[in-house]
């Protein structure tokens, strides 16, 4: 195709702007600027979403009360400290689809997947083994390994991974169904992420979940690429436990405190295994210092330490900002502008550029990745030169996100006009 076929797409990022109704939610975040001054085309929010201008608004309070109230702001500040993660939760059950009591924002991404599994991956006779992806994102996959290990099992024996067929990206669904059916006597939780990190396959949650609990098996996702990105029903999907990082799409900054899910069937389960501390324990009864616990009949149970303030205060400035826009709205977005990246990338008609994402928006979120044949990493090395902020993956990815919040239809016309000249 010819420069002047792609640049008939000119007037339609125009319009499509112009009738997006959430094309305001823009100013309110801090685009990073190249060097001339202009805004980048941020297409890493899967890796970190930008800052909201309203953070240093939420922090400083903080600060301040901290200042004047020192210990008493755990009750007199304008946000009293003590139970401060309990102003985040109804947005965030918002966000992942769940009940209230189903979820609180703690620790970090890594630590809630050990929290969880050392509740729910519970081995028993011959039924010891973990299901996951075969690209887990490594996190994962240490985890995994080590709390096998923990258990006095080899990993090579107890992780079945699931793969793509040859010459596929994505990983079929009837391919997981029919690994439970073939090893269903020998699961013992099925791990799975969202949404694929590398490929950005979303996966079908409710069909899975299904399938699993149909074999007597503990299904968890890890919803770091989902969480914010998709419309999720982690409740009515029955999906039993959940955790994700709130630094991507959430934009709760570098290092944000994470986020965890678990299903309502469980929170009273007094036989489940639990780490505990104090921040789990009766809140009535917590500065009693007393030794006898009594858990929190929430998923706060879990909870083990008293939470860190700046960053919920941090978090809570991008979740007002999700509630203001509405996450139906962000995903029908969302849907709009990943779909217009895909036909102006299909229409440069690269033969060293492979959409490897699903084509299905039901099977995916975002982000598309982009499998370069050659040289991809010079070329992604020319597409940051060009003040595109992407990613790169081994061995030959490039991941790029246009995050509804934030990106236009214009960075993504811009953006196609970039990877056309650098392709050429
Ligand atoms: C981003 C990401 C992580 C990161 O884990 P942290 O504990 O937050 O450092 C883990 N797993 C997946 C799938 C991710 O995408």
């Amino acid at each position: 195709m010819t420069n002047s076929d792609n640049s008939a797409h000119k007037p339609c990022f125009e319009a499509l702007d112009n009738s997006d109704d959430l094309k305001a939610f823009r100013e309110k975040f801090l685009i990073p600027k190249s060097a001339d001054g202009k805004d980048v085309i941020y297409f890493a929010g899967n890796s970190l979403g930008l800052q909201p201008k309203s953070v240093r608004t939420y922090i400083e309070q903080e600060l301040k009360d901290w200042e004047q109230y020192a210990v008493e702001g755990h009750t007199k500040a304008k946000n009293p400290w003590m139970p401060y993660h309990e102003f985040l939760t109804p947005q965030t059950a918002m966000i992942v689809g769940a009940l209230p009591e189903e979820v609180v924002n703690m620790n970090t991404l890594t630590a809630n997947l050990h929290f969880m599994f050392v509740s729910f991956y519970r081995p028993k006779g011959i039924r010891k083994k973990i299901l996951i992806e075969a690209m887990a994102f490594p996190s994962d996959y240490y985890a995994v390994e080590s709390q096998i290990r923990y258990h006095g099992f080899d990993p090579a024996e107890c992780i079945i991974e699931v793969k793509p067929r040859a010459n596929e990206s994505s990983i079929r669904t009837e391919d997981i169904e029919s690994m439970i059916e073939d090893h269903c006597d020998e699961i013992a939780l099925i791990w799975l992420g969202g949404i694929n990190y590398y490929t950005g396959q979303a996966f079908e949650f409710e069909k899975l979940t299904k399938a699993a609990h149909d074999k007597g098996i503990t299904i968890g996702f890890d919803l770091a690429h989902a969480a914010g990105n998709l419309e999720l029903e982690l409740h009515n999907w029955n999906i039993d436990f959940a955790v994700w990082c709130n630094y991507k799409y959430l934009n709760g900054g570098p290092g944000a405190i994470g986020g965890c899910f678990v299903h309502e069937k469980h929170l009273r389960d007094e036989s489940l295994p639990k780490f505990l501390g104090w921040w789990g324990h009766d809140k009535k009864k917590r500065f009693l210092m007393e030794h006898k616990y009594i858990p929190i009949p929430t998923v706060e149970s879990w909870q083990v330490s008293n939470p860190p303030v700046f960053q919920l205060a941090s978090l809570k400035a991008s979740l007002d900002i999700f509630a203001e826009a509405g996450i139906e709205n962000l995903r029908s977005k969302s849907e709009g502008l990943t779909g217009y990246l895909e036909h102006l990338i299909e229409s440069v008609h690269s033969e060293n550029v492979e959409i490897i994402t699903p084509n299905d928006p039901q099977q995916r979120g975002c982000q598309l990745s982009l499998r370069i044949k050659k040289s991809g990493k010079s070329l992604y090395n020319e597409l940051m030169s060009r003040n595109v902020i992407c990613d790169w993956r081994e061995p030959d990815v490039i991941r790029v996100a246009p995050v509804p919040l934030y990106n236009s239809f214009e960075d993504v016309y811009n953006f196609s006009e970039i990877i056309k000249e650098v392709l050429n």
